[in-house]
């Protein structure tokens, strides 16, 4: 790095310290890197975003693109939004943008929107004082608040800074990296261009403070190790497995949105793998968990539970790869159904009906779900479909197999269903039947169904016993 384009900030040093221990002598270098010094080019970035830095300049404020957008540009990548960092506040941005919306209480933050396109707008974050510091400096205006739990959490965090502040208080190196259309320069203040370099994912500061404030951090390391295919710096990941229990603080609705985005990541074999190792499976699936014991070698293991989610998940990455629609209704059914049957024989073995005890083994295994990640009704609802259908679609008899087949959580019901034979689970070939139904013409179609084996339990509407005429009183 040219020595002009360099320059020593000093007053981030202790922060930095990876592993939390005080080095008063080693500082950090901020790097400026010219436009013709790395790879990003204005043309790779949304014109929105470009829109709204050079609107936020010519009012006299900073504006700078950073976090994923950056990371994945210089990765070579395609970013799939940009987010914008400013040190104009929330009210200042929605006086400059018309189409500006101030979301979040936690933490504050800017929507501005274009069309189909939304721009994030974030306001520079400052340093988190503990209560006593922030006395010793003099209180903080009523709008600039941060909070935290007893066991150090971050409930709220409206505490404006400067650019240097923001980019500590952000989650890894690789995404505290800044560029801007004032300059075309990228600035790093972390060393998070070396890490991007050795693929690193390395946490700003001491680890455990930093998870212990938001312990999704966690989550989010593995999300982009396993994305990236970076490896997790050993002060970063260690950690982790010791302060597993910590996302049990946090509430059930973020950690859906949270398991939704390692889902749906196009990595989640690589992700559960993690999620196991890092001891967090359980802290977000504890049904599952129970059952499971994933393994590079879960395709052949005998766990039929860890056999059917390593299906489940790989289905998942590769229709995410051919750019197929996925939902996480259907991957949260996979994931749930091992202990959704074994809840239904329970209730069977008390004596329930096959179909009622489906029913009520669903009402359980999602109410406990709903305890760690929340579940939406959009999606549950479906997951409930699925689940029924499974009881449904051996039953073909009559004009059944034809009702279904139109019916609307047919295609879900059906790939669940070759799913769990992919997985081992013995279904008489019903995936194979269901097929090669669907290929018929509608003659062809009835007489699959005239061959099917009559009698056998299930597949006939049961005939009701002829009615016993009343004896005649004479
Ligand atoms: P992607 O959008 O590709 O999943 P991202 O890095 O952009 O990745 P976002 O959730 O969009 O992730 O967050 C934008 C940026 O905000 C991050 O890059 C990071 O700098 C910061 N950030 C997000 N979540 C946290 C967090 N929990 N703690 C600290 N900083 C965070
Ligand atoms: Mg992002």
């Amino acid at each position: 790095m040219p020595a002009l384009f360099s320059k020593t900030v000093k007053r981030v040093k202790n922060l930095l310290q990876p592993n939390g221990q005080q080095q008063p002598d080693t500082h950090v270098e901020m790097r400026i890197v010219p436009r013709d010094q790395h790879g990003i080019s204005r043309k790779q970035i949304s014109h929105n975003a470009l829109k709204v830095m050079s609107t936020l300049h010519k009012a006299g404020f900073e504006g700078y693109l950073v976090g994923g957008g950056v990371r994945d540009l210089l990765l070579g990548g395609n970013p799939k939004d940009f987010d914008v960092a400013t040190d104009a506040t929330p009210e200042q941005l929605r006086k400059l943008f018309r189409n500006a919306r101030i979301i979040g209480r936690r933490f504050k933050i800017v929507h501005v929107r274009f069309g189909r396109e939304v721009i994030e707008v974030t306001t520079f974050r400052g340093s988190h004082q503990s209560p006593e510091e922030a006395g010793q400096r003099g209180r903080r205006p009523k709008n600039q608040q941060s909070a935290r739990s007893k066991e150090g959490m971050l409930l709220r965090d409206n505490v404006y800074g400067t650019l240097e502040e923001d980019a500590i208080r952000r989650d890894f190196t690789i995404n505290a990296l800044y560029y801007t259309n004032a300059d075309f320069a990228v600035y790093d203040y972390t060393n998070g261009l070396t890490d991007i370099k050795d693929r690193v994912i390395r946490i700003i500061g001491d680890a455990e403070t930093r998870y212990r404030e938001d312990p999704v951090r966690m989550l989010r390391a593995i999300r982009f190790a396993a994305k990236l295919d970076f490896t997790i710096e050993a002060h970063t990941a260690a950690p982790i497995r010791k302060l597993a229990d910590a996302l049990g603080n946090i509430p059930a609705a973020r950690l859906f949105d949270e398991s939704v985005k390692l889902l749906l990541s196009g990595h989640s074999l690589k992700i559960f793998q993690l999620l196991q190792e890092y001891r967090l499976f359980a802290q977000l699936y504890p049904q599952q968990a129970e059952k499971l014991q994933l393994s590079d070698s879960a395709e052949q293991s005998d766990n039929s539970a860890a056999r059917l989610l390593w299906h489940a998940l790989k289905n998942t990455d590769q229709r995410i790869r051919q750019g197929k629609a996925v939902t996480p209704a259907f991957i949260y059914a996979a994931l749930l159904w091992p202990a959704l049957k074994q809840r239904q024989q329970e209730l069977q073995a008390e004596g329930m009906p096959e179909m009622p005890a489906l029913h009520n083994a669903a009402q359980d295994v999602i109410s406990r779900q709903q305890q760690y990640t929340s579940i939406p009704k959009r999606f549950s609802m479906p997951m409930r479909e699925i689940w029924s259908l499974q009881l449904s679609l051996p039953k073909r008899h009559g004009e059944r197999a034809e009702k279904m087949l139109s019916g609307r959580r047919f295609r879900a019901a059906y790939d669940f269903l070759l799913l769990r034979e992919e997985a081992g689970e013995i279904t008489d070939n019903l995936g194979q039947w269901w097929t090669e139904y669907q290929q018929l013409s509608p003659d062809q179609r009835r007489a699959m169904v005239d061959a099917l084996p009559k009698g056998k339990a299930g597949n006939r509407r049961r005939r009701r016993p002829p009615r016993k005429k009343p004896a005649d009183p004479h």
